[in-house]
């Protein structure tokens, strides 16, 4: 298994909650993304991918507003309009944890 947000998996990253079809999310990530919520700044064991917004370089701002529009929770399944504000993309606006499940993903990976 590998984190859909990071792009790592074992040995640098143990522990992950799976989502909707291939996707998961990783230990480290969920501490990131706990860190982003919470308005502390990110741990620094955690390393992005580089080149991570690459791929939305080049994208007109219709594109990604329309790509934006169709986000649903790769977790729950839930789409934007069900959703609270907030949550965080990966590296397509299409990898989407939303802040429920972000906060499920703190419990299950034991993340304080
Ligand atoms: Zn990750
Ligand atoms: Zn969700």
């Amino acid at each position: 298994m590998t984190c859909s947000f990071c792009g790592l998996g074992p040995p640098r990253r143990e522990r992950f909650m799976a989502g909707m079809q291939e996707y998961a999310i990783c230990d480290g990530c969920t501490r990131l993304m706990t860190s982003l919520i919470r308005g502390e700044p990110p741990p620094a064991e955690v390393v992005t991918r580089p080149g991570v917004d690459a791929r939305l370089e080049g994208a007109d701002e219709g594109q990604l507003r329309r790509r934006f529009a169709q986000i649903v929770c790769r977790f729950c399944g839930r789409g934007r309009a069900e959703l609270k504000p907030g949550g965080v993309a990966g590296p397509t606006p299409e990898t989407f944890i939303c802040p429920d499940c972000i906060v499920q993903a703190q419990a299950e990976l034991l993340i304080s």
